[in-house]
């Protein structure tokens, strides 16, 4: 289906990953004109299967993704496949400038975020199966089984504490050379954690992991690699949405329902929030499709008063 550029819609949603179609499902069934326009690159593609997600464990990314949009589909929702190049400021709302040009009273950015990998030969080659981010995504499925941490910042503490959860047998690779002070070193060895030298390169399939580094081959089942979360929020940025400092790095300020600091833009899900999983991020949509319809409703109100 394709949007009319005339038209003036309720609302833009750009992005259609887990928060954008969320968002889309309660808008649309709110009988408000919504238009979605998605690049359909959601994060975890690379990912077989999802976990964590309740009612819908071991699903695979992409399905939810298709059974979203057709749900958003039967409530009236219109797709735009493509990239949104830029959000501008107009007369009672906004245009959102991308294959075609879109007029919205409200916009919602749910574009989500890069996991940007390190640089060692093999990990974008197994990402999504055995070399991932996240414990609780991933870390049952290879409980008690040997695990490797590639260290890339002094937050891989975080990430191997965590990880111990989930199996004593485990090694980080490159701690001291991705930052992590010498006091917390001795932390990680006193919960029983091995040190070995930094990754150069990793191979195998998921449940056999070779990890190449100077001293030597080691062998896991899985690698929990610190990718660094990169916003895609280029279009906020440019709108002038303030950010905010986060132990991730900077991130787009919001207030609770995502509302950013710039009126009628919305921002949900990874895009705003690095620890926004499928589960938080859907839940983010419905909660800013509520905020969204109240401030068109009051905007509605106030017009209807006035005349
Ligand atoms: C390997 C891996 C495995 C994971 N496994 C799990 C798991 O098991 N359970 C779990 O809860 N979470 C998991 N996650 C996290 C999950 O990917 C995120 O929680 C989820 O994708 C966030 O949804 P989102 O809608 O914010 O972003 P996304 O799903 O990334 O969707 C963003 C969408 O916006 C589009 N987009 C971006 N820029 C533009 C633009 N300018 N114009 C138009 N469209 C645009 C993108 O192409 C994409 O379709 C995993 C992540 C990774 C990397």
């Amino acid at each position: 289906m394709t949007a009319n550029p005339n038209t003036q819609h309720d609302v833009v949603i750009i992005g259609g990953g887990a928060a954008g179609l969320s968002a889309a499902v309660m808008l649309g069934r709110a009988r408000r004109s919504v238009v979605v326009i998605d690049e359909a690159h959601p994060r975890n593609r690379f990912a077989p299967h999802m976990h964590g997600l309740l009612s819908r464990d071991g699903m695979s990314p992409l399905a939810l993704i298709e059974t979203g949009r057709a749900e958003a589909l039967k409530y009236g929702v219109t797709f735009v496949a493509g990239a949104a190049t830029v959000i501008e400021p107009a007369d009672e709302g906004f245009i959102v400038r991308g294959p075609q040009d879109l007029r919205a009273r409200r916009v919602i950015v749910a574009t989500g975020l890069v996991d940007v990998l390190p640089d060692i030969p093999g990990v974008e080659q197994l990402w999504g199966t055995a070399a991932v981010v996240c414990p609780y995504c991933d870390g049952w499925e290879v409980r008690d089984e040997p695990l490797g941490v590639i260290a890339t910042s002094p937050m891989s503490r975080n990430q191997a504490h965590l990880l111990r959860q989930w199996s004593s047998d485990l090694t980080v690779f490159g701690a001291r050379e991705a930052g992590i002070p010498e006091v917390e070193l001795e932390g990680l060895a006193a919960r029983g954690i091995a040190l070995a030298p930094p990754a150069l390169e990793v191979s195998g399939t998921l449940g056999d992991v070779r990890v190449s580094t100077a001293s030597g081959r080691h062998r896991v089942a899985r690698v929990f690699v610190g990718a660094r979360p990169r916003p895609s929020d280029a279009l906020l940025r440019e709108l002038g949405c303030s950010t905010t400092d986060t132990p991730a790095g900077p991130f787009v300020g919001t207030d609770p329902s995502g509302q950013t600091s710039v009126a009628g833009v919305w921002a949900i899900g990874n895009v705003a929030d690095a620890k926004a999983l499928v589960p938080i991020a859907l839940g983010a949509g419905t909660l800013a499709a509520t905020q969204v319809n109240i401030s068109l409703l009051e905007e509605e109100i106030a017009r209807a008063s006035a005349a």
